[in-house]
């Protein structure tokens, strides 16, 4: 079992599988600081079934876009049983690989999606098409990888006004398909202060639940879900923070918002590996310790 210095149990493993994306949206913290050397099949799995052995239950697969590597499914298929394997994806290359994702062992998945204007969609990506993005939205939700769910950065005088029609969005496909609002982050000129939406959606809510990760609250409205990440100056977000990342390659990142922490974890085996994750748990520290 992996805790840190400060009681926190590591439940979930983030793992970048390629820095390369076919967008390029500019606010876009790339799950920070990678360099473009990828790990293979095998060093994935290595790595992975170390963090199983110490307790992970879930796994998620980042980037980069991750659909971007033509071995995907072969780095889920390699990879022991857990709770959960989800991968957060921009959707553009979802609709045709959905299917074999399913069959690898994928969960589910997690499609960013900031708006639902073409005009607007390809800007913020710099040329992304938005309608492959539903496409992919649809064909995931057919393919049984629910609960999907859309991941939506909330952008200053960009997309605010668009969230009760994303909130209708979702809402087509039932619970099969929730909302996340993000708070941006990194990006002050871009910041939205999201408690505003929240006090909103908060009085409509029939019911509120307050997940394990980051105390996240979902707010389960009569036609849609709608998950706040909301984690600027808030200490109660790093406290239950239950995540470790490790970068595309092979160094653990235990904390997204720090570069000067990292692990290199690359080529190790066996004992000296399982060393090496419980050394950089233990530099685990909350990045928003103030109150509030
Ligand atoms: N390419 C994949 C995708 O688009 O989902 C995976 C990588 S992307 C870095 C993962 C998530 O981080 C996306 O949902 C994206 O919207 C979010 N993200 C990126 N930069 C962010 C920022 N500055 N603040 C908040 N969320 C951000």
């Amino acid at each position: 079992m992996l805790i840190d210095r400060f009681g926190r149990r590591i439940t979930n493993l983030r793992i970048s599988i390629t820095n390369r994306c076919n967008l390029s949206c500019y606010y876009c913290h790339r799950e920070g600081y990678s360099s473009n050397d990828e790990m293979s099949v095998d060093e994935i799995k290595t790595i992975v079934s170390a963090f199983k052995k110490l307790g992970i239950k879930k796994v998620k697969i980042t980037g980069g876009e991750p659909l971007m590597r033509r071995d995907v499914t072969d780095i889920i298929s390699s990879m022991p049983r857990f709770d959960e394997i989800s991968l957060t994806t921009n959707g553009i290359n979802l609709s045709k690989i959905a299917a074999e994702l399913k069959e690898a062992g994928l969960s589910r998945v997690n499609v960013s999606l900031d708006t639902l204007n073409e005009e607007k969609y390809r800007a913020i990506t710099r040329g992304g098409k938005l309608d492959k993005v539903l496409d992919g939205i649809s064909e995931a939700v057919s393919m049984g990888l629910t609960p999907v769910k859309v991941n939506m950065v909330v952008i200053d005088n960009f997309n605010v006004e668009e969230i009760d029609n994303m909130i209708d969005f979702v809402s087509r496909y039932k619970h099969n398909v929730i909302l996340q609002l993000i708070e941006v982050v990194g990006n002050n000129d871009n910041h939205y202060d999201l408690s505003l939406i929240e006090k909103k959606i908060k009085k409509e809510a029939k019911e509120v639940k307050v997940r394990a990760m980051h105390r996240r609250r979902q707010y389960i409205l009569d036609k849609a879900i709608v998950e706040f990440v909301n984690p600027i100056d808030n200490s109660e977000f790093c406290m239950a923070c239950n995540r470790i990342r490790v970068t595309a390659d092979g160094k653990i990142k235990p904390c997204l918002m720090r570069n000067d922490n990292l692990v290199n974890i690359r080529g190790l085996k066996g004992e000296d590996l399982i060393n090496a994750i419980k050394k950089a748990v233990m530099l685990r520290e909350p990045y928003w310790s103030g109150c509030k």
